[in-house]
């Protein structure tokens, strides 16, 4: 952690490196955590450095001390080569898919991504005349079949958002990378503390450090980090975006960072036992969690992840839509809301079927996703099952 100290003798581990990376107390007077750097203009002390731009910091919109302090962590956890913070988890997509594509091309997305993704291939990228295909997330290697050759970019997201189909990413990055096409992930569900979306054959991945890297439901941003073969690429994006992030916000994120570990083995932890408990109730059909035994992708769960964060889906037996809110509108412990991975519950009805288009959603009840937070297991279950008690299934 002290700067002469930064070439470790043994290779940490991730929840060791959490607590490490992107600190350099001594170039701060010894203060444990980066400060706040808040600016737009950087001046040069001469002429001679200013055509040079060659310090460091060269404008706000490329970069503080503590939006790079963020970036390099990341890459350090994450296995990559270099990180750029975007003002949200959407934005990180979006710059991704930009990085990867260009007018003519042909990208491949996997139906089970996040919806607000579709929104933007469907939207702005097919606007710029990029040829948009959706995919069936369980397609595996048989990506190859859909490989042409303008495919210049194929994203994965697995778990599926609310579906929680589990992909075989190293499958589908050879296939991708025997057509020479970009491989995005959008990771958010696991971060790289459980899926190490480089060393799994990703080009590109994703975080909504909204989620799980802020903790707290107090803020918003993104990073997307690249390998050797896209850090250029990326940046190159990035800066033609002039999309600086806020220092505050990237001092916040490093501030989640250091108890991510912490946060995410909790929240494994407890999502497992309450899924657990889920699959046993009467009024429940299916738990979609991918560390049960009965979810379908469980195996490829076991060779790829380090473990499961705690958002999964339940999918109820047969009751009305009335019924569901009688459950969830008499929660106490659950707020009703998007966004998850903060220290609160939450829970959410969703449906898929009506934005599906390579797959067909028609489960045989309606389908809650559930965002675990940091209270009480016996709490969080004595309030679901009061909610489902109102079901009133035999
Ligand atoms: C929430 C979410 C995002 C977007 O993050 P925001 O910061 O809310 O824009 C992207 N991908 C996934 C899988 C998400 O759940």
């Amino acid at each position: 952690m002290s700067n002469e100290k930064k070439e470790t003798k043994h290779k940490l581990r991730l929840a060791t490196l959490v607590t490490q990376a992107g600190r350099a107390p001594f170039d701060h007077f010894g203060f444990v955590n980066p400060p706040i750097y808040r600016g737009s203009t950087v001046l040069f002390p001469t002429v001679a450095a200013l055509e040079g731009l060659r310090q460091p910091y060269t404008y706000g919109t490329k970069g503080t001390p503590t939006t790079r302090a963020l970036e390099q962590a990341w890459s350090e956890i994450a296995g990559a080569v270099d990180t750029v913070l975007t003002p949200s988890g959407l934005a990180a997509i979006g710059l991704a898919l930009l990085t990867a594509t260009h007018a003519g091309a042909h990208a491949l997305i996997a139906d089970s991504a996040y919806q607000p993704t579709r929104i933007f291939c469907d939207g702005l990228l097919k606007r710029f005349g990029v040829n948009v295909e959706y995919y069936d997330p369980l397609i595996g290697g048989g990506v190859a079949t859909l490989m042409r050759p303008e495919t210049t970019a194929v994203l994965v997201e697995s778990p599926g958002s609310q579906s929680m189909e589990v992909q075989d990413v190293p499958a589908i990055a050879a296939a991708a990378h025997a057509h020479g096409a970009c491989v995005i992930a959008d990771n958010t569900w696991a971060t790289p503390l459980l899926f190490p979306p480089h060393e799994r054959g990703c080009d590109l991945a994703i975080e909504a450090g909204t989620k799980y890297l802020a903790g707290h439901a107090d803020l918003l941003i993104g990073l997307v980090s690249a390998n050797a073969k896209w850090a250029k690429r990326l940046r190159a994006t990035f800066n033609a975006f002039g999309m600086g992030s806020s220092p505050d916000d990237a001092s916040l994120a490093l501030r989640g960072l250091r108890t991510m570990a912490l946060r995410l083995r909790e929240q494994e932890r407890a999502a497992l036992d309450i899924a657990q408990w889920l699959q046993d109730r009467p009024e429940v059909s299916r738990v979609l969690h991918p560390a049960l035994p009965t979810h379908p992708g469980h195996e490829l769960w076991k060779r790829d992840f380090n473990g499961a964060s705690g958002v999964f889906s339940v999918i109820l037996k047969d009751v009305s839509k009335k019924a569901v809110a009688a459950v969830v509108d008499g929660l106490e412990l659950f707020g009703i809301g998007f966004s998850w991975g903060g220290y609160e519950s939450l829970v959410l009805p969703f449906d898929c079927a009506s934005y599906r288009t390579a797959t067909r959603w028609a489960p045989e009840g309606p389908a809650l996703r559930f965002s675990i937070g940091l209270e009480d297991v016996a709490d969080l279950k004595s309030d679901l099952a009061a909610g489902l008690g109102r079901l009133k299934v035999s």
